[in-house]
């Protein structure tokens, strides 16, 4: 289990939405990366782990328009496309930070 984050923060102009974890470390998750890896069944093979979603159909003025915490583990976004079914949890954001940072 990750710690959770300290803080989240939506940027929307900028579409990132910054994770800041209790380790100092700052992720800036850009919207099209979570939303094109959103873990949900209808996004994603759930016995397979391969991608539904067409990254290529996401809309470009992509905004986050909630966000909720579920229980200690995740948050749940939900999108100006009307999708709100993705949980991530601390584990997928810590992930998803390593993947836009790139190799160390
Ligand atoms: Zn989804």
């Amino acid at each position: 289990m990750s710690d959770p984050p300290t803080n989240i923060r939506a940027l929307q102009a900028d579409q990132v939405l910054e994770v800041t974890w209790p380790d100092d470390r700052v992720d800036r998750l850009r919207y099209h990366l979570l939303r094109s890896e959103c873990p949900c069944a209808s996004c994603r093979n759930e016995w397979t782990g391969e991608r539904v979603l067409d990254p290529a159909s996401i809309r470009p003025d992509l905004k986050l328009v909630g966000m909720e915490n579920i229980g200690t583990y995740a948050v749940q976004l939900a999108w100006n496309d009307g999708h709100s079914s993705g949980l991530f949890s601390w584990e997928t954001l810590r992930a998803l930070g390593d993947e836009s940072r790139g190799p160390v």
